[in-house]
């Protein structure tokens, strides 16, 4: 079925909030607003809110999460970014992996099984797109997904 993007993704904002304030941290987001996409809201749902969750999970309180969506040369790019600690650089390509989750988080008593991302990604790759994570300069990760804009059913 076609899909509002801005709508799906900010219900998925709307329900982070609770958690989000918890930690005194400000969600922001900029969407464009006129973006349909063919896809499965619940598969599409689960992978955005995966990585906002983990965007807020991971930061350190009063920090930042904005999402971005927009279509740009015939691709949707939907972007979420934190302003946590980001990823080690050697561990960054690992984190799509099922049950991993690197050693800080570990390490701390934040429960988690390390398949949230994983998921995200099958959901995504379901759709013909793409999952891809960043650090961001001076600090902070950057998640993009990267779909076609005219999906097959
Ligand atoms: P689950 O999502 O299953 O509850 P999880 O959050 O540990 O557990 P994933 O969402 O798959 O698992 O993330 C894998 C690992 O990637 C995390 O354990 C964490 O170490 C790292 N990670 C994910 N998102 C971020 C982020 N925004 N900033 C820093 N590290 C992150
Ligand atoms: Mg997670």
């Amino acid at each position: 079925t076609q899909i509002n993007l801005a709508k799906t993704i900010s219900s998925v904002i709307q329900a982070a909030e609770v958690e989000a304030e918890q930690k005194h941290i400000q969600l922001h987001k900029q969407l464009q607003s006129d973006i349909t996409v063919n896809a499965d809201i619940i598969l599409l749902t689960t992978a955005i809110e995966n990585i906002v969750r983990n965007a807020i999970k991971y930061s350190p309180a009063y920090g930042e999460v904005t999402t971005t969506l927009e279509l740009k040369d015939g691709l949707i790019h939907i972007n979420i970014t934190d302003t946590g600690n980001g990823v080690g650089e050697n561990e960054i390509n690992k984190i799509f992996t099922p049950f991993y989750r690197v050693a800080k988080a570990r390490e701390r008593h934040s429960g988690g099984t390390g398949l949230g991302l994983a998921i995200a990604q099958k959901a995504i790759h379901r759709h013909q797109g793409q999952l891809s994570a960043s650090n961001l300069t001076p600090k902070g990760l950057k998640v993009s997904i990267v779909l076609p804009h005219s999906l097959k059913g």
